[in-house]
């Protein structure tokens, strides 16, 4: 089976982004959806040990403004770098691990 890939990609009114595969499938992803996934190393970690609750974390402006995805770009042909509005950016999104949260 080959890998399917992005036909399109379309902004959403809510920031988020749709997905038409090249199988015919169409996957809308929310940012926080995304971003909740990041497969960057240090969310990752963040993940597998949660901060510590003694202290409240103190927002900054680009945190609590809504989350919206801020652009995306190409990485070689099977995957992408992802922008978010709260700065973050350094997550690659391989084609496979995108169909993945499309189910999710
Ligand atoms: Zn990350």
């Amino acid at each position: 089976m080959t890998q399917p890939v992005p036909r399109s990609i379309r902004r959403l009114e809510q920031g988020g982004i749709e997905v038409a595969w090249s199988d015919g499938a169409v996957a809308a992803y929310s940012p926080r959806l995304l971003r909740d996934a990041c497969p960057c190393a240090t969310c990752r970690e963040q993940r597998v040990v949660p901060a510590a609750p003694a202290l409240l974390p103190v927002l900054r402006p680009e945190e609590v403004a809504p989350l919206t995805i801020a652009g995306m770009q190409p990485v070689g042909q099977y995957a992408y770098s992802i922008a978010f509005s709260d700065g973050h950016s350094s997550g690659i999104y391989t084609l496979d691990y995108l169909r993945e949260l499309a189910g999710a």
